[in-house]
């Protein structure tokens, strides 16, 4: 997370600091004005599907600033959201603007947003989804949702019982930051996710003999059991091309593209009708 440590941002949350316990006070106090303050925005990251080159889908990332401009990093901010329940409503509030700002426009693909364990716990998270779909006349199937592999995330049925929800929606469910935990291979188990996205640490040695029978071994068990594969973390030409090799459907990582705000993917080039129609997904 070194990249977060730029000079605009506060520095990450280290529990043994005594500082950050003051800091993460400050966070928790702003997230509770965040919203009404317009203190939060995403941007969104492409995601390239590699045999077709196209962007066939982009991953919304949330933002926050505080009061004077600083950005405040999602390693910090995330967690503490967490903590204080807050994430509850920025969570709904991610989901509703995702729709709102890019869903809405029919040339933009499949959006994916990153949702806490803590959300897919709460009683009535699926019917405010559902809600938000109905509000703002977007497809379910245009929308996925991301479950990070965590540590933390216990087997939890009202969790199983939230995906089956949200899946007869017509939502994919995707699994993020595949192969960092150990709580992955029992989730691969119980949900039949869409997507997995492979933990972009599996690509920091894929140049070594050893590090690329490691990520083949993993595209292998994750495709054997029939998921979409994408790889995050693609930094470079050389790591595209590897992917291509091992037939990756997508690919994500800054060599792809950055995180951008919605205007860049609001817009198709009116030159390019066909491409923008070949960009909807089908259903
Ligand atoms: P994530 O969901 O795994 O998102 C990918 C993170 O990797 C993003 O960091 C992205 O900017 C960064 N990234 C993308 N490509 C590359 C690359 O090529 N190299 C490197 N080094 N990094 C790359 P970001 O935006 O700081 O977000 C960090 C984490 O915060 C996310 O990891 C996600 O778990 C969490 N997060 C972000 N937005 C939300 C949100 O709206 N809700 C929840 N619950 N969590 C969020
Ligand atoms: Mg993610
Ligand atoms: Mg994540
Ligand atoms: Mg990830």
């Amino acid at each position: 997370a070194a990249k977060a440590s730029g000079r605009n941002c506060v520095r990450l949350f280290d529990p043994n600091d005594p500082q950050s316990s003051d800091e993460s006070e400050n966070v928790a106090a702003l997230l509770k004005i965040a919203i009404d303050q317009h203190l939060v925005s995403l941007v969104y990251q492409p995601i390239r599907n590699v045999a077709s080159g196209r962007v066939d889908a982009v991953e919304a990332l949330m933002r926050l600033r505080m009061l004077d401009g600083t950005a405040v990093t999602p390693s910090l901010f995330i967690p503490v959201a967490e903590r204080t329940g807050a994430i509850l409503e920025l969570g709904r509030w991610a989901i509703r603007t995702v729709c709102r700002e890019l869903l809405v426009n029919d040339h933009v693909p499949v959006v994916s947003v990153n949702v806490s364990p803590l959300q897919l716990k709460t009683p009535g998270f699926a019917a405010s989804v559902a809600a938000i779909l109905g509000e703002t006349g977007v497809g379910g199937g245009r929308l996925a949702l991301e479950i990070t592999e965590g540590l933390e995330m216990e087997m939890h049925s009202d969790i199983l019982r939230c995906i089956s929800d949200l899946k007869t929606l017509g939502i994919k469910i995707w699994l993020d930051d595949f192969g960092t935990g150990f709580a992955g291979l029992s989730w691969l188990r119980l949900i039949d996710f869409d997507t997995v996205k492979i933990d972009r640490s599996f690509l920091h040695d894929c140049g070594t003999p050893r590090g690329k029978a490691m990520l083949q071994d993993i595209i292998g068990l994750v495709r054997n059991r029939g998921h979409n594969i994408l790889v995050e973390g693609v930094e470079t030409d050389e790591q595209l091309r590897l992917m291509q090799e091992f037939r990756i459907d997508q690919v994500q990582g800054y060599y792809v593209g950055r995180p951008a705000p919605a205007e860049t993917f609001t817009t198709p080039p009116p030159s390019d009708q066909r491409r923008a129609r070949l960009m909807r997904p089908a259903g």
